[in-house]
């Protein structure tokens, strides 16, 4: 009997999660995912950071990722920190590359049903769009003539299959895709984009249940929280834009993570802390 390896279902092991972070969110925004879906995919998931952590690499058993990329929220740090989680990602033999920025709450197990849908051995790049047109840029190799391309916003999550990164691989492995982000001086997601929908000319499939703060994140149907894939949260100063969940109260849950995370699996011991109305 022969067996296929390749065929056999994908599972949440064949995925490998990167977190985006930096110093100084690892209080204010790490410790709520740590809490919360981390505990799901504790083996899958990396935090690519710009510091040693001591205290949170023992709690990620080893999971904190020092990039030595600058501390700053600009395009190099962000790139660099960027093509060191696709690096990462190759060296783990895994099927499936999704990036998470670390405002975002991931449903583990929409996550894993979402990429059962489509073969890591074809090429996939799903996310969730952040303008409603190609972004264009001048080419810099043809002064006068512009290029499109298609992006996923790294706020929402974007997942890709080996196959393509496996194609990216001369664009953006070994760092290089922090030169393709100082080429073309746009972010680390705008990069990616590039890379695969100019360099490689393959499609941006559309997931629409991946959510970033771009969106009225309130809007989502409260009864329908468990078939989207991720979440985020903002505040812009008085304006907040969080998902409408009930649970916690807004002073305990402000970002509404723990909420979510108590409305999706309601038996957790800490979701027993919800007073009932
Ligand atoms: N980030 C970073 N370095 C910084 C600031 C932010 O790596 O100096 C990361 C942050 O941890 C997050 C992502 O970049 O994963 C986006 O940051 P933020 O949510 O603050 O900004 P947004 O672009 O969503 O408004
Ligand atoms: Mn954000």
């Amino acid at each position: 009997l022969r067996f296929n390896l390749n065929t056999r279902p994908t599972t949440l092991n064949d995925i490998f999660i990167s977190v985006k972070t930096t110093e100084k969110f690892h209080e204010s925004r790490l410790k709520i995912l740590l809490d919360t879906w981390f505990q799901y995919a504790k083996e899958q998931t990396y935090f690519f950071t710009d510091t040693n952590d001591e205290k949170l690499n023992k709690k990620t058993n080893n999971h904190m990722i020092n990039t030595n990329c600058s501390a700053l929220h600009n395009r190099q740090a962000l790139c660099c920190k960027m093509a060191q989680e696709y690096d990462t990602f190759m060296e783990s033999k895994k099927r499936w590359f999704c990036h998470v920025d670390d405002d975002t709450y991931v449903n583990v197990p929409k996550l894993v049903t979402l990429l059962q849908k489509y073969n890591h051995t074809q090429d996939w790049y799903l996310g969730k769009l952040s303008l409603k047109h190609p972004l264009q840029i001048m080419d810099i190799n043809q002064p006068g003539k512009k290029i499109e391309f298609w992006f996923a916003t790294g706020g929402a999550g974007f997942c890709i299959s080996r196959s393509l990164a496996l194609k990216m691989m001369p664009h953006a492995g070994g760092g290089r895709l922090m030169a393709v982000g100082e080429e073309i001086r746009l972010p680390d997601d705008c990069t990616v984009g590039y890379i695969i929908g100019h360099l490689l000319k393959k499609p941006l499939t559309e997931v629409e249940d991946f959510h970033s703060h771009l969106e009225a994140l309130w809007l989502l149907r409260p009864n329908q929280l468990e078939k989207h894939v991720t979440f985020s949260y903002s505040y812009y100063g008085e304006k907040m834009n969080i998902v409408n969940v009930p649970g916690f109260s807004e002073d305990e849950d402000p970002t509404r993570l723990w909420s979510l995370h108590c409305y999706l699996f309601p038996y957790l011991k800490k979701c027993r802390d919800i007073k009932q109305s």
